[in-house]
């Protein structure tokens, strides 16, 4: 009985069972040795060949026993960076911390790990329980123990194709079951970053997280702030760029993980009008992920704030503003309180404002002003932009469809375009450009009265 209470709250069901894995053969585990990137048996082999351990380990082998192809591999040995290192050609020591060695091949990256030992009790932590250290390097058991789910804790051997499992990580993925290694409470306490990977897991892989994973993820939803905000922005990304973001947010808000975890999601989520966008923009997103297709962070962040902008954008232009500088005091709004929250990278930051300042322009159809947009830079995301902005209803999808036979049409194509379209809009531009201009100073200096205390 005490025995049983004490191994529970050790999360080890039975110790000396966890320090010896299961090993499954080629029929048990039934991975498609095709799935597998040359490069990264490359790696291992070499590594064998120097007479180190070296395994594919964590997303590539779940992904393989799942018969996906797996989009990254990381290679996890025995031999220290130095070691790693000297054996290729091209391999590079990244990080302080804890240094990992990637081995490049062309464009493509293996991330080969030194297995990482020494428990969580002993690493320094922050007041609230979050590790800040964990730099020792240790043994495989070791190392399988510190993953986070039983399904990111297998190890595969190419050359002997034998897959080994120390926490029952392939039962789980025959019931797909998402459950944390370990005491699920101490396992966010030490990194709350887990709680967002727990979501994105579920989404992207259409697991049911198990009970006891689940239960704490809502008491412990604020430790999330203690993260830096950087760590938490990866998170956030991989998270979007999953292929399942629409998906991931819905867990999210089913976790009740919205609320204070970040800033972004409390606004996201929770603003009515924003939401059609946000889903347009997410479910756009996914799509062109699992097409292969690239996808730009600055716009996904652009789509998923936009509505904040548009807020403020509007409150700007009652007080007098003229339309385009009150965009910009929108946007330096928006982007000052999100880049503290979030720690947005600045050329993610410069992407968005560039996306947003381009929107009043595609209205002003005259003149040199659409041939000037041609030649944008950032023309087809800012035109993606205003497609969403027409399909979630907030502007007239005819402003989207006059640009996309715009940017299709050729000289005089666009010659005609132009004499036919602003005809209308130079009629109602006009007007409201003269009121503007004819209340500029009385609202702008009311709006200046009203703010200064
Ligand atoms: P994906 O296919 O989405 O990249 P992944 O499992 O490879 O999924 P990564 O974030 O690339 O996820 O992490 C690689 C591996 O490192 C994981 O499979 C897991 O074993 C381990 N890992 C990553 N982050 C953590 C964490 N916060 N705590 C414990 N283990 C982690
Ligand atoms: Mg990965």
């Amino acid at each position: 009985m005490i025995k049983k209470f004490i191994k529970r709250i050790l999360g080890v069901k039975n110790k000396a069972a966890a320090n010896q894995p299961a090993v499954l053969g080629p029929n048990e585990h039934g991975i498609n040795p095709q799935l597998l990137s040359s490069n990264a048996i490359r790696v291992t082999q070499t590594l064998q060949e120097a007479g180190f351990k070296a395994f594919v380990v964590g997303g590539a082998v779940r992904d393989l026993l799942l018969g996906v192809k797996p989009k990254d591999f990381d290679v996890a040995t025995n031999a220290t960076p130095e070691q790693v290192k000297r054996l290729f050609r091209r391999a590079f020591i990244i990080g302080k911390r804890f240094q990992i060695v990637h081995v490049m091949f062309g464009q493509d990256i293996i991330e080969v790990t030194t297995f990482r030992g020494a428990s969580a009790e002993s690493s320094p932590k922050d007041e609230h329980g979050r590790v800040l250290r964990d730099n020792t390097f240790g043994e495989q058991h070791e190392d399988a123990v510190r993953r986070d789910f039983t399904i990111n804790a297998m190890y595969y051997d190419p050359a002997n194709r034998q897959v080994l499992d120390y926490h029952n990580g392939i039962a789980d993925i025959r019931s797909k079951t998402l459950r944390i290694i370990g005491v699920p409470e101490a396992r966010y306490r030490e990194d709350p970053v887990r709680l967002l990977r727990v979501v994105r897991f579920a989404a992207k892989l259409g697991f049911e997280i198990d009970p006891e994973t689940r239960e704490p993820i809502k008491v412990m939803a604020p430790l999330i702030n203690n993260v830096p905000a950087a760590r938490v922005f990866d998170e956030m990304l991989k998270l979007l760029m999953s292929g399942h973001a629409l998906a991931c947010l819905q867990q999210l808000r089913k976790e009740g993980l919205h609320h204070g975890l970040l800033p972004l999601l409390d606004v996201v989520l929770e603003q009515p009008l924003g939401e059609k966008f946000v889903t347009l923009a997410l479910a756009g997103t996914d799509q062109r992920i699992r097409e292969g297709k690239p996808v730009s962070p600055g716009f996904l962040f652009a789509s998923l704030l936009w509505h904040q902008v548009l807020e403020k954008w509007t409150a700007y232009q009652a007080a007098g503003e003229y339309p385009i500088p009150a965009l910009h005091l929108a946007a330096d709004d928006v982007l000052n309180t999100q880049t503290e929250k979030l720690a947005l990278q600045r050329k993610i930051a410069t992407d968005m404002r560039d996306i947003w300042a381009m929107q009043p322009r595609f209205e002003r159809r005259v003149g040199k002003s659409p041939y000037k947009m041609l030649e944008h830079m950032r023309l087809r995301a800012g035109y993606d932009f205003l497609l969403l902005r027409c399909a979630s209803g907030e502007i007239d999808a005819e402003i989207g469809e006059w640009w996309t036979a715009f940017m299709a049409a050729d000289g005089p194509g666009r010659e005609e375009l132009l004499a036919r379209k602003p005809k209308t809009e130079g009629d109602s531009q006009a007007p409201k450009k003269r009121r503007r201009r004819g209340g500029r100073n009385k609202p702008k200096g009311a709006a200046a009265e009203g703010s200064t205390p």
